[in-house]
């Protein structure tokens, strides 16, 4: 039984959220997400010239994004350097990121992406596709669509929306984890992965809980980037 929550929140209710754009002076665009404990920076370059060259693809540009945690973003401090964890996030956020870029338009380029997590309490890869989709935005590139992502789960018999480290780490509850990422307005998903064991009825309720969540993380998004055009149009 999970009948009330560690942080005391709803079980469809997100945590404290925060969004900013232009975040890095030197980067083409840039964003922060914050949602609770949890806090990812995104810088974006190009698109540039693709190195090394034999990644270049003729008909369409490529992305290559880079996701770390740095040391000090938990409280044992994470050995510096990219490890199994860090590629295989890296590439599920290349991959939800490529349905919403359209690439098509920048043959032979590339658009590198590097995500930081400045701190982290559960969610950093769906944190991470949030920021670098709103510095892709940002950075001016054409997209099809935003990408808004948040993990689901469910812990004991109930269907929780955002899961901290915490209620992660509930195993004996039964703690599954499912982050997802969506297309909001075009009702597509970019990004499903499963942690833990789940029926199709339940990821069902967790697919609709993520798609009400992932609204108003697009929301967040879309204020971020209005209030960086109205500043940018102020001076
Ligand atoms: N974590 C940690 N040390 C690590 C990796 C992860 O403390 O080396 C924590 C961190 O809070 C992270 C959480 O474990 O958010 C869950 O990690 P997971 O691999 O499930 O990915 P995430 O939920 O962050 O996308």
């Amino acid at each position: 039984m999970y009948s009330e929550r560690l942080d005391k929140r709803a079980f469809d209710e997100l945590r404290h959220m925060e969004a900013e754009v232009g975040v890095v002076p030197n980067a083409d665009g840039s964003a922060r997400f914050k949602i609770g404990n949890t806090e990812a920076i995104a810088a974006v370059y190009g698109p540039q010239e693709v190195k090394p060259k034999h990644f270049e693809r003729a008909d369409r540009g490529i992305i290559i994004c880079k996701y770390d945690m740095i040391p000090f973003s938990v409280s044992d401090r994470i050995k510096p350097g990219i490890d199994r964890r860090d590629m295989e996030i890296s590439g599920v956020i290349t991959n939800a990121l490529s349905r919403a870029v359209m690439l098509e338009e920048f043959p032979k380029s590339m658009i590198a992406i590097n995500v930081y997590i400045t701190q982290a309490d559960a969610g950093t890869r769906c944190a991470s596709l949030t920021a670098a989709s709103m510095a892709c935005a940002d950075a001016g590139l054409p997209m099809r669509d935003l990408v808004a992502s948040v993990a689901g789960g469910k812990i004991g018999d109930s269907i929780v929306l955002d899961l901290t480290k915490d209620e992660e780490d509930l195993h004996e509850e039964g703690a599954t984890d499912v982050p997802m990422g969506f297309l909001p307005s075009k009702n597509e998903v970019v990004l499903l992965q499963l942690d833990g064991k789940i029926s199709q009825e339940d990821l069902k309720k967790i697919l609709a809980i993520g798609k009400v969540g992932a609204d108003k993380i697009y929301q967040m998004e879309k204020e971020a980037l209005k209030r960086r055009f109205l500043d940018e149009n102020k001076s």
